[in-house]
């Protein structure tokens, strides 16, 4: 087994496991495959939060059944940890399932496959024997840093707390470490991960979120910090105040709301309702006027009625989110909500999710029109995939801006890009200036 290829579907969290499970392959000697057709071993990391997962990772791994020769095949992500042996069961070209909790065993699963066993990793008391060293960064200018696991909240609809278990936080200074280790290696930005990151809590020192993003801001030589994904009911006044002092923290914000009307966040389990959410909304704007608020918004809950949905359109148009990731109900098996007598037909579900795309997309590029003319600090990422000429970043509000290239600036530079036009999802600029440097932020008055 000399070659491998990774594919990874799903969040952010899939994506930085994904690069830990390749600093662990180059590791034992691998080498990465341009694709997975001439690849020994595929990895499928694997996301069962929306779509038909299983019946999507069966019909993967047919298509790699008829490639000569077969790769063999691991399972890893949440997939992994839902259906377990049954995967194993499902194909011989599986080896090994791997489940997100035990990402630091990929050794111990390669092993296996090189003694011509099959082995079954999964669970989540393990992973502590993971080294974060041993990441592949994909990124040269942001480096995702994994804070918190799982999750405690139990809304109705998702999996995640039985597929990523319990919240786990690593130690501040475990954190902490691993920020300025990627800084020292010339990484600009970091994005902080976890399902509900703002519960944070340092096992150690008992210190919140709040806390650790200050801290984090501390770092010379850092300059943005993005985090995903804060809990509407976690959110508090101490986080808000750090969002507003500290100009390294990105002016981005997701939020997810899920739905606008009461009824349907209580059956939802989300514990905080429309008017808190508006609350909170209110005081978030107030202490960064500029924030750009994203949101992930479902539609055709089990018993959402029109007037339900109504309500979810109003909290858009009054919120006006910079970006709605929006999507129709799908029922998980083993959630409640998959359960609720009351399911809306799939017919309502993808007429209102139309509806959404209406409403959603006419406001992100009325936001996006309102920042013709504005200056925008863009962070390089790389050239636009559509012209080799054309470079994309992203500012501090996180959105995406393409510019020509100058000359003079390159990936991991800042620079002062002017708004001249506004696209659907994107904004187009000119360079003014490379960006000077921040001012050193003063304590609070
Ligand atoms: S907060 Fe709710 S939606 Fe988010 S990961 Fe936890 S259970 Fe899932």
């Amino acid at each position: 087994m000399r070659s491998y290829f990774i594919e990874t579907w799903g969040c952010q969290m899939n994506h930085h496991d994904s690069e830990r499970l390749e600093g662990q392959l180059l590791r034992h000697g691998l080498e990465p495959a341009r694709d997975a057709d001439r690849a020994d071993l595929v990895l499928l990391n694997t996301c069962s939060v929306r779509d038909r997962p299983v019946r999507k990772i069966a019909s993967r791994i047919g298509e790699l059944a008829r490639c000569t020769p077969p790769p063999m095949v691991g399972v890893c992500g949440c997939v992994a940890e839902q259906e377990g042996q049954a995967l194993l069961d499902r194909s011989p070209l599986v080896r090994f399932v791997l489940g997100p909790g035990q990402i630091g065993r990929l050794g111990e699963a390669l092993r296996a496959v090189a003694r011509g066993d099959r082995a079954l990793l999964v669970g989540f008391d393990a992973d502590s024997g993971s080294d974060r060293r041993e990441v592949s960064r994909r990124s040269p200018t942001r480096g995702m840093i994994t804070v918190i696991e799982g999750c405690d909240e139990f809304c109705t609809f998702c999996i995640v707390p039985y597929t990523r278990g319990r919240e786990r936080s690593r130690p501040m200074g475990e954190v902490l470490d691993e920020v300025n280790g990627l800084v020292a290696g010339g990484m600009r930005e970091v994005e902080l991960l976890g399902q509900t990151i703002n519960s944070y809590r340092c096992p150690t020192t008992g210190a919140d979120f709040a806390a650790l993003l200050d801290a984090v801001a501390e770092v010379a030589g850092l300059d943005r910090i993005r985090y995903v994904t804060s809990h509407p009911r976690h959110f508090d006044d101490r986080l808000i105040e750090v969002l507003a002092r500290r100009p390294a923290v990105s002016r981005y914000l997701h939020l997810p709301v899920q739905a606008g009307s009461n009824c349907v966040l209580r059956r939802m389990h989300r514990r905080y309702t429309r008017e808190e959410f508006l609350a909170l909304v209110s005081r978030i704007r107030s202490a960064v006027p500029d924030i750009n608020l994203s949101t992930d918004v479902i539609v055709g809950f089990p018993g959402e009625t029109d007037e339900d949905f109504v309500a979810t359109l109003d909290l858009i148009e009054r919120v006006r989110f910079g970006q709605v990731f929006g999507f129709a109900f799908s029922p998980r098996p083993g959630t409640p909500a998959a359960r609720y007598p009351d399911q809306v037909p799939e017919a309502v579900r993808k007429e209102r999710l139309q509806r959404l795309f209406e409403l959603t997309d006419r406001i992100t590029l009325e936001l996006n029109r309102s920042l013709v003319g504005t200056l925008s600090r863009v962070l390089i990422d790389g050239g636009s995939r559509r012209d080799p000429n054309v470079w994309q970043g992203r500012g501090e509000d996180n959105r995406v801006v393409n510019f020509p290239g100058n000359g003079g600036a390159g990936i991991g530079d800042v620079v002062e890009v002017r708004i001249v036009r506004a696209a659907a999802h994107s904004l187009i600029g000119e360079v003014e200036t490379s960006a000077p440097p921040r001012l050193p932020v003063l304590p609070p008055a």
